[in-house]
This record gives C-alpha cells, sequence and structure tokens, in this order.
C-alpha cells in the first residue's frame, strides 16, 4: 500500500494560521504558521521554477542553525526534493567527498562559510549557490521574494526520501543515512507518545540541524503537531540555562547530549536553579555520567535518557521520567514502533544481562545508506541495523547501552567499557570532563588511559584520580595512566571525539 504523505505546515497554516510555528533567538524574528507556510511556498516555487529542482534531486545547506534550516526542510518537501545538511565543522576535502557523492544541484549557505563555498567553487560545480544572511538582505531572501511563480507541490509518498544526513565517518567514508517522510512519521509518533508532545509544546533546540538531535527531537514531530521551535545559533549554556530555568519562556521541552548538561550544570546559575515547570527533557546521543543525571534529578529536570541513531531517526528506546531514577542508567524500552535484540558474535540472540551488539528493526530505520548497495547488504541484513553498540537488556526489559564495540578494549582479556570507567571518575569531587580510551600496552595487551579536564579552581593528580578508580572498579579496569588537559575535543553535537585523543 502506497500511503500518500501530506504537507503538515500548509495544513497548520489553514488549520490554526496565527500559531506561533518558529523563533530565531540569533535575528529575533518569530513566524506563524501562516508565514512560515508563505515563505515555504515561495522558496519551493524558486528551487522548482528557477533552480529547476525536481523530483529525487538533492539540495544541500552549509548553515548554522536558524528558522531558515527549517524553512529549506520544508520547501524541499514540497519541491521533491532530498535535503542534504552539510555538518559546518567538515573540512573542505571532507565537504567535497559528500557533496561529490550526492550530487546535490543546489547548496544554500550561510555568510560566515563563503569561503569554503570558494574554496569548493574550483573543486566540484554546483549548479545554484545560494547565500543567505538570516533575515538579511541576500540571495536567499531574493529567492523568496522572487518564488511567486504558480507551482503545484509535489506529492510524496511515505517511502520518499526528505533527508539525507551523513554519518560522521569517524569509521571510514561517511555514508549518507537515507530518512523518509515515513521514518520521520513513525519517529514523530514514537517521540509523541513518550516525551507528551502536544500543540501546545514548545521546543528549545539547540542541537546542530545538520544532525538528527537538532531536527527529530523534538523538532520535526512538534511541527507535525504544530507546536512551536525556538532555534539557538548554536549551543550557549548559559542562555539555554536561562530559557530552560525560566517559566515565562514558555519551552515546555529540550532535547542534549550529556555535554549540554555537563556544561550547564557548571554554571554558577545552576546552583539556584529549578527546572519542574518543563514536561520532558531528552538525554541521549552518548553515555551519560549517573552523577550528571541524579544531579539534574535534584533539580526537578524531568529527565528521560533514550537512546536513537540518524539511522533510526533518533528514538529507539526510552526511559520514562518516572524510572529515571530507579532504572538510572538505562536507556529505557524501546519506543512502540521498533523492535530490538541482542546478538553475540555469530548473529545469536543472548539472554538478559548479557552483553552483546544491538540490533534494531521498524518502520523508523533508514532503507539505506545512499549509492552504498554493498553497505546496506550488511548493514541491514534482513532489515535488522546493525548498531555497533554493546548494550544488554535487564530481566525487566530495560535496556542499558554500554558503549560503542568500537570503544570497548581488552586488558588482560577482559572486556573494559570506558563508559563504566568514566561514570565512576565523574564521581570524583572536581572532575569537569572526562574520556577513557584503551591504549596499546606490553602486558595486558591494552591498558586503559584516562584524560581529565579539572574544574576551575579544583586540584586533582594522578594518584588521585586512580585511587579512586581502585575504590570503585575492579582493578583491570582500572586506567594505568592519566592525562590532565585544558579541554576535550567535540564534534559539533557535543560528543566527545575519542578517536582525536592521544594513543602515544
Ligand atoms: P549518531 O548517529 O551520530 O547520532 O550516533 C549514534 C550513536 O550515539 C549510537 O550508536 C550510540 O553509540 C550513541 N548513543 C546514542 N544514544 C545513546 C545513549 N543513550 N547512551 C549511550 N550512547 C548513545
Amino acid at each position: 500500500m502506497t500511503i500518500p504523505h501530506h504537507d503538515w505546515i500548509a495544513h497548520h497554516a489553514a488549520y490554526a494560521p496565527e500559531s506561533l510555528a518558529q523563533v530565531d533567538l540569533h535575528s529575533g524574528r518569530r513566524f506563524t504558521y501562516r508565514q512560515m507556510h508563505e515563505r515555504v511556498q515561495r522558496l519551493a516555487s524558486f528551487l522548482r521554477n528557477q533552480c529547476g529542482v525536481r523530483k529525487g534531486d538533492r539540495v544541500a545547506t552549509l548553515c548554522h542553525n536558524s528558522t531558515d534550516g527549517f524553512e529549506i526542510l520544508f520547501a524541499a518537501q514540497r519541491a521533491g526534493a532530498i535535503e542534504l545538511p552539510l555538518n559546518w565543522r567538515l573540512a573542505v576535502p571532507e565537504l567535497e567527498f559528500i557533496l561529490k557523492d550526492a550530487e546535490p544541484v543546489a547548496l544554500i549557505y550561510s555568510e560566515e562559510f563563503a569561503p569554503q563555498v570558494e574554496a569548493l567553487r574550483g573543486r566540484l560545480s554546483i549548479p545554484h549557490l545560494i547565500l543567505k544572511r538570516e533575515g538579511e538582505p541576500s540571495d536567499y531572501e531574493a529567492a523568496i521574494d522572487a518564488g511567486i511563480d504558480p507551482f503545484e507541490p509535489e506529492a510524496a509518498t511515505l517511502d520518499d526520501v526528505w533527508m539525507l544526513i551523513y554519518t560522521s565517518g569517524t569509521t571510514g567514508r561517511p555514508k549518507g543515512a537515507q530518512l523518509t517522510y515515513g521514518n520521520h512519521f513513525f519517529n514523530d509518533v514514537n517521540a509523541a507518545m513518550k516525551a507528551e508532545l502536544t500543540v501546545r509544546s514548545h521546543c528549545l533546540v539547540y542541537l546542530p540541524l545538520f544532525h538528527v538531535g537538532g531536527i527529530c527531537v523534538y523538532a520535526i514531530p512538534l511541527f507535525h503537531f504544530g507546536g512551536t521551535v525556538t532555534v539557538m545559533r548554536q549551543f550557549d549554556a548559559a542562555r539555554a540555562l536561562a530559557l530552560l530555568a525560566d517559566p515565562a519562556s514558555g519551552i515546555t521541552h529540550a532535547f542534549g547530549v550529556p555535554t549540554n548538561f555537563l556544561f550547564m550544570s557548571q554554571l554558577p546559575a545552576f546552583a539556584d536553579a529549578r527546572f519542574d515547570h518543563l514536561v520532558t527533557v531528552g538525554v541521549g546521543g552518548a553515555p551519560s555520567p549517573l552523577a550528571l543525571l541524579e544531579l539534574c534529578a535534584s533539580k526537578g529536570m524531568p529527565l528521560t535518557q533514550a537512546w536513537g541513531m540518524t539511522e533510526t531517526a533518533t528514538l529507539g528506546t526510552f526511559l520514562s521520567k518516572e524510572m529515571a531514577l530507579a532504572k538510572i542508567g538505562s536507556s529505557g524500552q524501546p519506543v512502540l514502533h521498533a523492535a530490538l535484540r541482542i546478538v553475540d558474535g555469530e548473529g545469536t540472540d543472548v539472554g538478559a544481562g548479557v552483553v552483546g551488539e544491538l540490533l534494531i528493526k521498524g518502520p523508523t530505520i533508514t532503507p539505506g545508506y545512499w549509492r552504498r548497495e554493498e553497505v546496506n547488504k550488511v548493514a541491514l541484513a534482513d532489515g535488522w541495523l546493525r548498531t555497533g553498540d554493546a548494550a544488554y537488556v535487564d530481566a525487566d526489559g530495560y535496556y542499558f547501552i554500554v558503549d560503542r564495540w568500537k570503544d570497548m578494549f581488552i586488558s588482560g582479556g577482559e572486556n573494559v567499557y570506558p563508559a563504566e570507567v568514566e561514570d565512576a571518575i565523574y564521581r570524583l569531587e572536581g572532575v569537569g570532563e572526562c574520556a577513557v580510551i584503551g591504549v596499546a600496552d606490553e602486558r595486558w595487551g591494552q591498558v586503559g588511559r584516562a584524560f581529565v579536564v579539572v574544574k576551575p579552581g579544583a586540584a586533582l593528580d594522578e594518584a588521585g584520580v586512580l585511587g579512586h578508580c581502585l575504590a570503585n572498579l575492579a582493578r583491570y579496569k582500572v586506567p594505568k595512566s592519566v592525562r590532565f588537559v585544558a579541554e576535550l575535543p567535540h564534534n559539533a553535537t557535543g560528543k566527545i571525539l575519542k578517536h582525536e585523543l592521544p594513543r602515544d
């Protein structure tokens, strides 16, 4: 059965035209659904009539977060295009690789990325380059002004691809995960049920809009419902904290990676902040230190741990607020529209409490990576996505993500999951941030090395960190060395880039 996909923005513009759709914190712009619909329609008309965008063509963006990002997503939909949001942290050769792989017909970019676009111009040919300046006069605003030609939006089905999102590529060449309207629709349903989204919900978005964290939790689900999305240009811990702690801001929902909450929690204003008025604050995308979850919960933050991936249009599991402390450390139970398995190296299902690789199947799972048929045969065999995550399920059916398989190391024949070691280190007073990796060792094969950022004003030394680990962890898990660093490398989403930490 081919199920049509409907135009949500057009629907809300007709049903509740004066409802607030989006707020752009950086430029101060605010758009009702009527205004958003008009801008989306004009941009789609421009893309179709003046750029010649046809069904299945790619339209790329290289921009900091703004409300324009969502206009472009919905305009691409109306023009039948696949939106390709580029990671603005990538170097020119990395961007070139992706652009050659995806072959977009148009690239919309913010002024601050003009040097990258200039460099790319000599390396590949993209028919339409559109400059934008967040509401200021630019090619982009001119395109919206010019998009007045009659235009019939492209009919879409749930099987059509809406977005192409390249995964970070830390394990090889980046791959474009295709996400369909159906993937998003079912993620919207899953998210709404678990995060209690309604037409009255208002989400603060600070994760980048080139990542599912910024797109799918909970912006796209809220556009489905006709709720409100406030967009922050880049994560600003002080501003995010102020908005989340202030009931008058109207914000009801947010989602972040652990680093977002870690940085907010280290601000002086956090000491007096309360978050009881919020409906749901999701945390996921990387292992969360338990001490951080406990601290946020003590401030009344309705924290919900979740696990998901780009390839799953975000949510695969969700831990309810009610169980947040009882099952602390768990990423929760499978969302309604997903099936999960945990298998050993031979692909055989393992029992409760046994660590294996997490597999997931369901309507939110990507139909495959763009132009990677051979990879897809392995990564999505029988429709089960191999996540690369080590996990176990407890006797009550709650899933625990232990770590990435590739981050696990073997010391003296024993598996060590760095996330568990980091969790212990975070409990030591004075630790601002930490990361543990396995490094080569003549005697044990591999041993742990901890990288620690000390909080301002605190004093820590190697013996103190190692002594704390020895008191709290089995000896084989205790790192053999500690390096104190000023900061850890993060990607634009805020996840720690462990492969950039020195192993020599
Ligand atoms: P990405 O596709 O960039 O969003 O990365 C997805 C990966 O983030 C997953 O495969 C996990 O390794 C990690 N991840 C997501 N959620 C969690 C979580 N709740 N706990 C631990 N790791 C997570």
